[in-house]
């Protein structure tokens, strides 16, 4: 079947321009698409959520000492051997901490954070392999980790990892493909680590496999194997979250909310400003994706709200989910909104941003330990998600709301805060923040400088990287093309 175009051609000429402009400019991104963000300096006194990354860095610089005083073929081979090793160490962690396990929330400060030292150490492992390769480190009457022949098909299967490793991190790092196609190159990461593991175990090092050195690397090497696999297969495939069923949708604006109901009597336990992962058994909303629990912990049921972001959000938008099955995974996350009750209280949130704060709000006979001062962007009232709850809790005294319209002018500040806030009472302040990055690190720095005592951020971006977001764009490219030539 042909489709014809009954407008006049100018107007299809100048309308296909339109077209190509709008794809120019989303590919370009805008600046803030493309910014790095510079680390905000952590907070002086130590916390649990230390731990973690200490724990992570350490293991990895002792492995030094496993390598130093060897003689090179030329000139001395440490470092080349160290940033090897450091490499395969690094790719192990990044696997372990994405498997979610819930017990070392603690020691990371929650999923998100388990997730962005899973980035960096994925990152910092793919600079330590290029070092690796460029020292190409040679060691004199070292001892052979298997046969000549194993050790050299070994070495070629390396030389394969890498390119593959620059590829998929590359991948990883920008933004620009969109999400369901990033996850399935994802999951091929573990391939190069698995050859790059064979070549380290097979490769003359200074040390024997089954010495206390070969033990320690080699623990590396079968944990990052053990998780990836466990990842792609029993997390991925097999495991299935707690069952329960969609018994109310609401869209306001650009958000919709769903409320959900246990199916089997299997509920599960929340606190405060946690997440949890959702699966729809709805036609092609079955990819899981994180969402705040919006609810109270002692509410019966759960509230997720959802904005329209991409294809997938958009698809909740406009399907009927009535009935719907849906399976939680979690929660997961160590986001407080409270901390001490002799402390003030800042809460900051820029649109959706919002949900954890709601979770905290009382619903019933509930109470609030404190009543913080809640700043909240939004970029039109109309689209606000859950301001009616929100306006209902300062009426009720439960908090002291300021909202900052952007589409009246009305821009949230470090300014608008301290004016807002009684002298004196930010410093010492419990800040939590949760929104678009650039409104998050901006106010996290700035209520730091003003004496902020504790300041906690929630990322809402599992994924992070530079460069515009162009799932939308993606999807309507796939959904034109199948509906021109066919569904295969
Ligand atoms: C801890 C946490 C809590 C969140 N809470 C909320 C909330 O309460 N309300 C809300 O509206 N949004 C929330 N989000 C964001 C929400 O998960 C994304 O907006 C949504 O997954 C985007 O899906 P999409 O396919 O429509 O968008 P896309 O345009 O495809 O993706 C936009 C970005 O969302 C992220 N994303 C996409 N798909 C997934 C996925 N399957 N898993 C993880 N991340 C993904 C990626 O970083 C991607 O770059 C939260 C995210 C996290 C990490």
């Amino acid at each position: 079947m042909t489709i014809t175009d009954p407008r006049p051609q100018p107007e299809r000429h100048a309308d296909a321009d339109r077209r190509v402009r709008g794809v120019v400019s989303k590919l370009v991104g805008t600046r803030q698409d493309w910014r790095l963000y510079r680390p905000v300096a952590p907070q002086r006194r130590p916390r649990m959520s230390w731990i973690g990354p200490i724990v992570v860095a350490v293991s990895v610089l002792v492995g030094w000492f496993a390598f130093a005083g060897a003689a090179g073929k030329e000139g001395d081979p440490t470092l080349g051997f160290f940033v090897g090793a450091a490499s395969i160490q690094l790719m192990a962690w990044s696997f372990v901490l994405a498997i979610r396990i819930k017990w070392l929330e603690p020691f990371f400060g929650g999923l998100d954070s388990m997730y962005r030292v899973h980035r960096w150490c994925g990152s910092i492992a793919v600079v330590a392999m290029f070092l690796h390769t460029q020292l190409e480190p040679e060691i004199r009457g070292g001892v052979r980790g298997a046969s000549r022949d194993l050790k050299d098909s070994a070495e070629d299967l390396a030389g394969l990892a890498e390119i593959s490793l620059y590829v998929l991190v590359g991948i990883s790092l920008v933004r620009i493909i969109p999400y369901r196609f990033w996850r399935l190159t994802h999951k091929l990461l573990g391939i190069p680590f698995i050859f790059a593991s064979a070549h380290f175990f097979t490769a003359t090092k200074p040390y024997a496999n089954g010495s206390a050195w070969g033990l320690w690397f080699g623990a590396f090497m079968v944990a990052g194997t053990a998780a990836y696999i466990w990842r792609v297969i029993v997390n991925d495939m097999i495991r299935r979250g707690a069952k329960y069923k969609v018994v109310r949708t609401r869209r306001v604006g650009i958000n919709t909310e769903l409320q959900l109901t246990p199916a089997t009597g299997r509920r599960i336990d929340h606190r405060i400003g946690q997440f949890a992962i959702l699966r729809i058994h709805h036609r092609g909303l079955s990819e899981p994706h994180p969402f705040t629990i919006a609810s109270h912990p002692d509410d019966e049921e759960l509230r997720f709200i959802i904005r329209d972001l991409g294809d997938w959000t958009d698809k909740i938008g406009a399907a009927d989910l009535a009935g719907v099955a849906v399976e939680i995974e979690g929660p997961f996350g160590r986001f407080e909104p409270f901390r001490h009750d002799d402390q003030t209280h800042i809460w900051i949130a820029g649109g959706v941003g919002v949900t954890p704060f709601l979770s905290a709000l009382p619903t019933r006979s509930q109470t609030m330990p404190v009543a913080p001062y809640v700043f909240f962007a939004v970029k039109s009232v109309e689209d606000a998600p859950g301001l009616d709850l929100l306006r209902e809790a300062h009426r009720a005294g439960h908090i002291k709301l300021h909202v900052f319209d952007s589409s009246a002018g009305q821009r949230l500040s470090i300014e608008a805060i301290s004016a807002a806030v009684p002298p004196g009472q930010i410093n010492g302040a419990h800040v939590a923040l949760c929104g678009p990055a650039g409104l998050v690190r901006t106010l996290q720095r700035g209520t730091i400088g003003l004496g902020a005592q504790s300041v906690e951020v929630e990322d809402f971006d599992f994924r992070q990287g530079f460069g515009p977001e162009l799932s939308r764009e993606v999807e309507e490219l796939v959904t034109t093309a199948t509906k021109r030539f066919g569904t295969p």
